[in-house]
């Protein structure tokens, strides 16, 4: 990997604003300096990002940020960028104040990004010899509007973290389930693209090339009404057992320094306080239902604790609806200081890494919807389901430890019961399991009496050590 790269990034706005997208190439100059220079030096990555409506200096900044993301995953540690943006050159050198309040959050990333790097340098060069990261940007616009996926990032030899793995682009691992539908611009295909293809050989198991150690957390347990429901005297509901308290149900895992959230229910502020949580990394969505991202407006903090924008990530059908209904959260170069949060939208294409750990997407049927549960090296978490058909049990063979949903005894039209539950574990056979996702039906311990070797109830604070 390279020490010293070159970049060379741009924006592009049909309209200002108008539909906006973000490119770059990043050069590998640890040969030779001058070669890499070279308006059409091969480059060793690239990003073609469509970015939505926003003005052109959004995207351009944005393609400077997301460069040196790239940048950063390649190792580089010396970086020099050729913009043709002068505005953007000189705000980074600090000759120029920035005064445009949504361009400010992306200026901080840029700069922090920068300030990380043991040696950096900006300068200005005119468009036409910067017809790459150009040609880059505007495809990413005719891409998106043709139906494409909105992020094709290339890295050398990649299957992991980045736009191409994450949103359906070209050497993407992908997942049987997912495949079957990728013919055809299904529902909530069209801008955010369809599933890449399957991969041979794709192993669901493999934890990725720095996992941590897991330790995972119950932040709730409970169905989307919560447990006590408002205004019920029965046993649960009633009872002095503190495991019977149940919030909407979400995770935490927790490997090495990363944090990653498993859906930001309505109770996610008096979960994350209750936990003491001080920080995230990335936020996964099972779907779009109330009560797995009713408490999306609350990472707006995560965003203040980590001075910049979280990356959101769902099927690109949840994705759609979590987007229209907090549009407002979505929007591309807010200010850090509005209030609200700043979250990007990543649609689950296939395996993906955050920090060092690969983290598998897995159907789950849920009513007449596919929704996500996620697997992450022996560990797997499945919530909302009604069934695991074939294509998602063989992305969860060989677990550690199982999270899965199970409702109540009562068969209801999306979840399944206690029993079917139990059925889907035996069939699974991960080492332990923990039921999630309950009602007011059962009391923690009536369920817990009836329960399999290696089959616990889970509850809101448990902790899950050892997870794989
Ligand atoms: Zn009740
Ligand atoms: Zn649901």
């Amino acid at each position: 990997m390279p020490r010293r790269v070159v970049i060379r990034a741009d924006g592009a706005a049909r309209g200002n604003p108008g539909p906006a997208s973000a490119g770059a190439v990043i050069i590998d100059a640890d040969a030779d300096r001058d070669a890499a220079r070279r308006p059409d030096a091969p480059p060793l990555a690239t990003v073609s990002d469509y970015l939505g409506r926003t003005t052109n200096n959004v995207a351009e900044y944005t393609a400077v940020v997301r460069a040196l993301e790239v940048a950063a995953r390649l190792g580089a540690r010396e970086v020099e960028l050729i913009l043709d943006s002068n505005l953007v050159v000189e705000q980074l050198a600090g000759r120029w104040r920035v005064k445009d309040a949504k361009l400010a959050p992306l200026h901080a990333e840029a700069l922090a990004r920068l300030r990380a790097l043991d040696a950096w340098s900006a300068r200005q060069e005119p468009r036409a010899r910067n017809h790459a990261a150009d040609a880059l940007a505007n495809a990413a616009i005719d891409r998106a509007h043709a139906g494409g996926p909105a992020s094709v990032v290339r890295m050398p030899g990649d299957a992991g973290e980045g736009g191409a793995a994450i949103r359906g682009g070209e050497g993407a691992a992908a997942q049987p389930g997912r495949a079957a539908r990728a013919e055809g611009p299904g529902p909530g295909a069209g801008l955010w693209g369809a599933a890449p293809a399957l991969e041979e050989g794709f192993d669901p198991a493999d934890p990725g090339p720095d996992p941590g150690e897991l330790t995972v957390t119950i932040l709730g347990s409970g169905t989307s009404g919560g447990v006590p429901r408002i205004a019920c005297d029965c046993p649960t509901c009633t009872s002095a057992d503190p495991r019977d308290r149940r919030t909407r149900s979400s995770a935490l895992l927790a490997f090495g320094e990363r944090r990653v959230l498993i859906d930001a229910g309505p109770d996610l502020r008096a979960q994350a306080i209750r936990e003491g949580l001080d920080h995230l990394d990335a936020v996964l969505l099972t779907h779009e239902h109330a009560d797995a991202i009713g408490g999306l407006d609350d990472l707006r903090r995560f965003n203040e604790l980590r001075g910049g924008y979280l990356d959101v990530r769902a099927y690109a059908e949840s994705l759609a609806v979590v987007v229209g209904r907090f549009g407002y959260a979505f929007t591309p170069g807010q200010s850090r200081f509005a209030g609200i949060p700043m979250l990007r939208p990543v649609e689950l294409g296939g395996p993906f890494l955050i920090g060092g750990r690969r983290f598998v997407p897995v159907p789950v049927v849920h009513g007449d919807r596919v929704i996500a549960g996620y697997r992450t090296g022996g560990f797997a978490y499945c919530s909302d389901v009604q069934r695991i058909d074939p294509d998602g049990r063989i992305l969860l063979r060989g677990l550690d430890t199982l999270v899965v949903s199970a409702l109540r005894d009562i068969p209801h039209p999306t979840h399944q019961t206690v029993d079917e539950a139990l059925a889907l574990i035996a069939d699974l056979r991960p080492r332990r399991a923990f039921l999630t996702h309950l009602d007011h039906d059962l009391t923690h311990t009536s369920i817990e009496r009836r329960l399999p070797a290696g089959v616990s109830v889970a509850w809101d604070g448990l902790r899950i050590t050892g997870a794989g």
